[in-house]
């Protein structure tokens, strides 16, 4: 189990820093002794599935999500199963990273964070941000008789390549398809767990804190003694307090 004073420091050090770097600074959670440029170099689907199991950890399987249809503005609530999820995960495909058809070979490797630091503006459109990211990750194209550049790629094997590159990292980008009960829209949502881990930490952190205030006040408890009571038993002095 995580210590709850563990959890505390880096909601506190993930508070100042960039939305794009939070995944890394949630995973030193499940990392402590890594350094965060080494977690940065992760493939985002590798990245993505230790965030997974630590959401387990700190909040259990079961998220429960909610967002509005862009159609109709219905609110929509569902949950999703990090199990279902890590399934997939499963399905990574090891080993060389390149395609070859029609005379070119064209060699590239997995998205990781550091692209995502470039790309600081996530795209919400799956198409738009994918030939962002693919061309940041192409490493070299050799073409039937020369080096090609990336822009005279013809189209088919860029979207090949897109292809590729999801089925070797299948967790690096997950799409919840989603039904709006209300109007029968029917749309794609990206599935991103560091913001859900995120969220989930900042309002324990502020529930705790409210604690620790309530037990200063009535008590005259430090932090570091309101840390060390296990919250099942501050529930109960909670109840005796009155909170
Ligand atoms: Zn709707």
């Amino acid at each position: 189990m995580m210590k709850q004073g563990q959890l505390l420091d880096v909601w506190e050090r993930t508070l100042r820093i960039a939305p794009s770097v939070r995944p890394i600074a949630l995973l030193s959670l499940a990392f402590p002794e890594t350094d965060a440029d080494k977690l940065a170099k992760l493939s985002l689907g590798t990245r993505d599935a230790h965030l997974l199991r630590l959401r387990q950890t700190l909040f259990g399987d079961s998220i429960t999500c909610l967002t509005g249809c862009p159609a109709c503005s219905g609110e929509l609530e569902f949950a999703v199963s990090v199990d279902d999820l890590l399934q997939q995960a499963s399905e990574m495909v090891a080993g060389d990273h390149h395609i070859a058809d029609s005379g070119y070979r064209v060699q590239f490797r997995t998205p990781d964070s550091t692209d995502l630091f470039v790309l600081s503006r996530f795209e919400t459109n799956p198409n738009e941000y994918q030939e962002q990211i693919v061309s940041r990750c192409i490493i070299d194209i050799q073409g039937p008789n020369e080096s090609v550049e990336t822009k005279d790629l013809p189209k088919y094997l860029l979207d090949q390549l897109t292809e590729e590159m999801q089925r070797r990292d299948p967790l690096a980008m997950i799409w919840l398809d989603l039904g709006c009960p209300q109007c029968g829209h029917a749309w794609q949502s990206l599935f991103d767990i560091a913001e859900i881990i995120w969220i989930e930490l900042d309002r324990w952190a502020q529930m705790l804190l409210h604690e620790v205030h309530l037990f200063a006040r009535a008590y005259g408890w430090t932090e570091r003694d309101v840390l060390q009571v296990s919250p099942a038993r501050r529930a109960y002095y909670l109840g005796m307090i009155g909170a």
